[in-house]
């Protein structure tokens, strides 16, 4: 098995007026992208992602925020393929994205924290854009119970699926947690593939795929330390 895999940036809200780790710049991210294909790498879209090299590049987006509509235009244009994953309980109305971790962030910047409508979503993937599941409601899927973990991950999937028009087959794991019985369910429920937020060494498991997150804190040489195959194969800390 091979423990080479993609690269695949995870990013979250793009915008200047929100002063967090999560929020990136729209120049920056542009600038990064840009520099990691003048690297080498390929772009992929994520019908190709799970079968590509490890010198190919995927760029996605967890939480759906409505501020990257003012970046996809331009990544479309680089040809970088893109994932958005989407909360089906949020995309209801576009609401910001209130989890008690948020709440005081999303009741101080709520046009930052507003998420994708349904309508947004679908324009979004009839440009190409895939949309997966972040889960229905953003918990924390390992402290769930069996039926509750089992809604989470079927209900968002069947919605986005009813709502988007196309298959759902990618998940992102809320807050990254994972463990053997969540990542289990991920599969049964027909997921193709799961993602984490972070490097992951050991043996390639499809529901447990590493992304590099990229925060506003990181600077050119701190992105070139996390994207390095040496830092990406490390094992988890
Ligand atoms: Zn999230």
């Amino acid at each position: 098995m091979s423990r080479r895999f993609p690269l695949v940036l995870c990013y979250h809200a793009v915008t200047a007026s929100w002063p967090s780790a999560l929020a990136v710049e729209r120049e920056t991210l542009l600038r990064q992208v840009r520099s990691l294909l003048a690297r080498g790498y390929e772009p992929v879209g994520a019908e190709q992602l799970l079968r590509s090299p490890a010198n190919a590049l995927h760029v996605t987006f967890d939480d759906a925020f409505r501020g990257i509509l003012a970046v996809l235009p331009a990544l479309e244009e680089l040809g970088a393929g893109v994932t958005v994953f989407a909360c089906s309980d949020f995309a209801d109305g576009g609401r910001p994205l209130d989890v008690p971790e948020l709440a005081a962030e999303a009741a101080a910047h709520p046009n930052d924290l507003a998420t994708l409508t349904w309508a947004e979503l679908r324009e979004l993937a009839e440009t190409g854009v895939e949309i997966g599941s972040h889960t229905v409601s953003h918990p924390h899927l390992t402290r769930l119970g069996d039926e509750e973990l089992g809604r989470e991950l079927r209900e968002s999937r069947e919605r986005i699926e009813a709502e988007v028009g196309r298959p759902c087959r990618l998940l992102s794991y809320p807050f990254g947690e994972h463990d053997p019985r969540v990542r289990q369910a991920a599969k049964r429920t027909g997921y193709e593939a799961a993602f984490l937020v972070r490097a992951r060494g050991g043996r390639r498991d499809e529901y447990a795929l590493p992304r590099v997150s990229v925060y506003s804190g990181d600077g050119p040489l701190r992105l070139r330390a996390k994207t390095s195959r040496f830092m990406r194969a490390l094992p988890r800390r």
